[in-house]
């Protein structure tokens, strides 16, 4: 997959939560706290109940938790990290990315999200290829992972 591609699937909030969705990264169904079924509205879950209206945060329980970036623009961003092209002056000039979002993220993916969903599900997506231990940048780091304590279902 190249870029065009990627943003031919993936080119809004609500296609980046799509395409985290079909990753298993985000959820497909969610109840609310009262065991009715959710819809995504936005970037939230919301009770289709109208007597409940319950809502909660989509980015809970899984590894956007904590961040703020438009869903999009994460992916987009693991694209072009995935494709070592993830410099400061790159990701602000490309993606309105900020210096500390830049640097955050790419820690992040470094020695958090290397996980087997991630290896699995979306380098492969996106890159059309296993991940091979001699991609350097990628120091797999199982321990920070297990003891981050982000949950990946
Ligand atoms: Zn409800």
């Amino acid at each position: 997959m190249n870029f065009t591609e990627l943003l031919s699937i993936v080119s809004n909030s609500d296609t980046g939560i799509s395409f985290l969705q079909q990753h298993n990264i985000v959820k497909v169904s969610e109840v609310c706290e009262n065991g009715h079924i959710m819809f995504i509205k936005g970037s939230r879950w919301r009770c289709q109940k109208r007597s409940c209206r319950k809502e909660k945060g989509l980015r809970i329980n899984n590894w956007l938790t904590g961040s703020r970036l438009p869903i999009h623009t994460i992916v987009h961003f693991i694209y072009y990290w995935a494709r070592e092209m993830s410099s400061v002056t790159f990701c602000k000039r490309e993606l309105n990315m900020g210096q500390n979002a830049v640097v955050d993220w790419s820690n992040y993916l470094r020695e958090v999200c290397v996980t087997e969903i991630f290896l699995n599900h979306i380098w492969q997506s996106l890159c059309g290829e296993h991940v091979s231990e001699n991609k350097t940048h990628l120091k797999l780091s199982s321990k920070i992972f297990l003891n981050s304590g982000l949950h990946y279902n």
